[in-house]
């Protein structure tokens, strides 16, 4: 191309020379150089788009060009982890295309749908699904024939049982869960209510978009909702004061009296319960309001926005799906009622229910965060394996002796706690409990966040129950359901 480039700046170069025969053969050969130019950048710009540009032209949902692929291939099938069809599409006799989705609501959110627009997996693995690896004999002969070929299988991490009992724990209730694989960041459950049927979702679009409908069905809780933390967020609390008091956080103590004092404003534990003489791992435990207002509102605030940005507050965070980002909002000229609520999960922080997993994931890794991801590997139709996803570090969001000193933290409000509901001789449970308040006079958020086996932890999982009331009666049990079918078989 340099050449190129250097010869026509030559010739153009040339251009006022007198001779006409000079100049005749100076146009004809401009005009050659030309062509060649062009023919040569039309060769870097097809080879560029089939390695670089192919998967983003097929994932964008406004490019004509998809509709090109999807003329040639039939939708691929999406399956859960245990090889059943979380989505496929059945061609007809008249070639008639149907999307299926055989676990009709249980799925919604995670594997989305393909109709009316895109979300969810059907989104996410679109290249996959309209490309196809059927053997190349095969392939060229239905493209002769003006057939199509069939797409390749995305096979996902998503588990049915996990997702049924989630879902079935969840019942009738709003809010979200998630369930991943801490040391691989496999997402096993994702749930989110109330949901959807994709299989009828052209026919209830209006309403389902209606500005009537407040309930947020078409909303993934799990990775869009925000919602103030709670207590869960005296984890990051927790873990600020340990940075901050290295050498003497375990001399720590509080002496509760339900209700806790400063200035003019008053914190309250959870219905004014007195908890009494607290060190910090029983007030962690018990989840005292007003130990963590005190010690929580006597924290760096610099310092403590900093632990929030790592723990991916405020940051991008490494989530395939769309999602709406965690908000930290305290800023370090704080006064002192932000400060005070700000210390126990109130205030205006917000996080998402997979934010919270990820958090519990990465205190269950030994502080190390791994990618969460929903793609285990790509088949071809006919079941040979294409491409497999690995499992890829993050990066750590503490230290490994700061996630150690948490579980240990995080184990005693099980044995000992306000999330006594996941305590099993089947495995040790890590956990943090949350009543969140988001409207005076309403009923709290219920949250629980943790993990199992505490000393060598397979399971991670955020459950959220809007308006449940206490996280330790409203959301412990469905994370118990959850642990138990997971450590039963
Ligand atoms: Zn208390």
């Amino acid at each position: 191309m340099r050449k190129l480039w250097k010869r026509l700046k030559e010739n153009t170069a040339s251009r006022g020379d007198p001779a006409d025969r000079n100049g005749a053969d100076g146009s004809i050969l401009r005009l050659t150089y030309l062509v060649v130019a062009v023919f040569a950048a039309m060769i870097v710009y097809e080879g560029w788009f089939l390695a670089v540009r192919r998967e983003d032209t097929i994932n964008n949902s406004y490019n004509a060009r998809l509709d090109s692929f999807a003329e040639r291939v039939v939708r691929g099938r999406l399956e859960a982890s245990d090889g059943t069809a979380l989505a496929e599409t059945i061609v007809g006799g008249d070639g008639g295309e149907v999307r299926r989705y055989p676990y009709g609501s249980l799925f919604a959110h995670a594997v989305g749908y393909s109709t009316m627009g895109r979300t969810g997996l059907e989104d996410l693995a679109q290249f996959y699904l309209l490309s196809s690896h059927v053997n190349l004999i095969e392939h060229t002969l239905r493209e002769l024939m003006g057939e199509k070929n069939m797409g390749d299988t995305v096979v996902t991490t998503l588990d049915p049982v996990l997702q049924q009992t989630a879902s079935d724990a969840l019942g009738d209730r709003r809010g979200a869960v998630v369930a991943l694989e801490p040391d691989t960041g496999k997402v096993l459950a994702m749930v989110s209510k109330p949901g959807f049927d994709p299989n009828t979702i052209a026919e209830n679009w209006d309403s389902l978009v209606s500005p009537d409908n407040t309930s947020g069905q078409l909303l993934n809780r799990a990775t869009q909702g925000l919602y103030p933390p709670g207590s869960t967020f005296k984890t990051v609390i927790l873990l600020e004061y340990i940075r901050e008091h290295p050498d003497d956080y375990d001399a720590f103590q509080f002496d509760c009296d339900g209700y806790y004092e400063e200035g003019e404003y008053t914190i309250q534990c959870y219905h004014g319960a007195a908890h009494g003489v607290q060190n910090l791992k029983q007030a962690f435990a018990n989840s005292c309001n007003g130990a963590f207002a005190y010690l929580g509102s006597r924290l760096d605030p610099a310092k403590l926005a900093d632990t929030a940005r790592q723990l991916l507050f405020n940051s991008d965070m490494p989530v395939a799906l769309p999602y709406t980002g965690s908000s930290y909002a305290m800023e370090a000229d704080a006064q002192l009622w932000e400060r005070l609520q700000t210390s126990i999960g109130q205030g205006r922080t917000q996080i998402t229910p997979l934010h919270n997993a990820l958090l519990a994931a990465a205190v269950a890794n030994g502080g190390t965060l791994m990618k969460p991801f929903f793609i285990d590997h790509i088949e071809n139709a006919g079941g040979d394996r294409i491409r497999d996803f690995r499992p890829s570090s993050y990066g750590s969001l503490m230290t490994a002796e700061e996630a150690a000193i948490l579980t240990d933290m995080m184990t005693e409000v099980v044995a000992n706690g306000t999330a006594s509901a996941v305590k099993s001789e089947l495995y040790t449970a890590a956990a943090k409990t949350g009543s969140a308040e988001f409207e005076s006079g309403r009923d709290t958020h219920a949250w629980m966040i943790g993990f199992a086996p505490a000393e060598a932890p397979r399971l991670a999982v955020s459950v959220i129950v809007e308006e449940g009331g206490s996280g330790g009666s409203a959301a412990a049990p469905i994370a118990r359901k959850i642990f138990d079918a997971y450590f039963s078989r």
